[in-house]
């Protein structure tokens, strides 16, 4: 028996622009992902991959069909519970997003702490055991400019996990690393991801981490083509 899908996505539509410049993006997407899996999405530039993470995360608003995130409904939702969605999942770009004027730990911590209850000191340890997950437990106290390319995608993976969200997206998180920091990179998200039951969707054009998915989508002109 199958539980409950994390995300359930059926006849989604998308659309930008307004008036005679209105074009539809997206095309009747249906998708599901449970709990733990590792979904890897793939196609051409343009094809709609970041438009569709964007929904799922709640960085956009659903305009037609229906997206649920844990049985919760996000079309037709306020900016208010999209905020409250979107501290439920943890996001790795294809820049790292790191901000260059804190430490990796204080970057990791600044995630922790949109958790209003805990204390300073939880969220410094929470934060630090983290980085020591990413292999990272000699730099906590580092500047991203001072790390290279594959440890600041650590740090921003320390950074998504941190509060054991239900879902990761990840988009084309391995595209500006080398051939072995990019396979590193995957390879400690899922890691991490089978450790606590994380379900993560990543786009990749990197045809090199396609092994590590559970499951591969691919996308093409706006629609999903084969969804395997
Ligand atoms: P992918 O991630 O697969 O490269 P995107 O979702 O970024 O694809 O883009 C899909 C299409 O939507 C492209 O034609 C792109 O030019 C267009 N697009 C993306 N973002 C916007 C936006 N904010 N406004 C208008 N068009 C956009
Ligand atoms: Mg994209």
């Amino acid at each position: 028996m199958q539980k409950e899908p994390v995300i359930a996505i059926k006849n989604l539509c998308h659309y930008y622009g307004k008036g005679s410049l209105k074009r539809q993006i997206l095309f009747d997407i249906n998708l599901e992902i449970y709990a733990g899996e590792i979904v890897i999405m793939t196609g051409p530039s343009g094809s709609g991959k970041t438009t569709l993470l964007s929904l799922i995360g709640g960085l956009r608003s659903v305009q037609q069909g229906s997206l649920t995130f844990l049985g919760e409904e996000l079309c037709g939702v306020s900016q208010q519970k999209l905020v409250e969605i979107r501290r439920k999942i943890g996001y790795i770009f294809q820049a790292h997003n790191l901000l260059g004027f804190l430490n990796a730990r204080q970057n990791v911590q600044m995630a922790v702490e949109l958790n209003k209850e805990i204390s300073q000191k939880d969220a410094q340890d929470k934060s630090k055991n983290m980085l020591s997950s990413v292999g990272l437990a000699e730099r906590i106290n580092y500047l991203p400019d001072n790390l290279s390319g594959g440890q600041k995608q650590r740090i921003a993976i320390a950074r998504a996990l941190v509060n054991n969200p239900p879902l990761v997206l990840a988009d084309e998180p391995t595209s500006s690393l080398d051939k072995q920091s990019g396979r590193d990179v995957v390879e400690l998200m899922q890691q991490l991801a089978k450790e606590k039951g994380t379900s993560i969707l990543l786009v990749t054009h990197d045809n090199r981490i396609l092994d590590i998915a559970d499951r591969t989508l691919q996308m093409e002109d706006g629609y999903l083509v084969s969804n395997t």
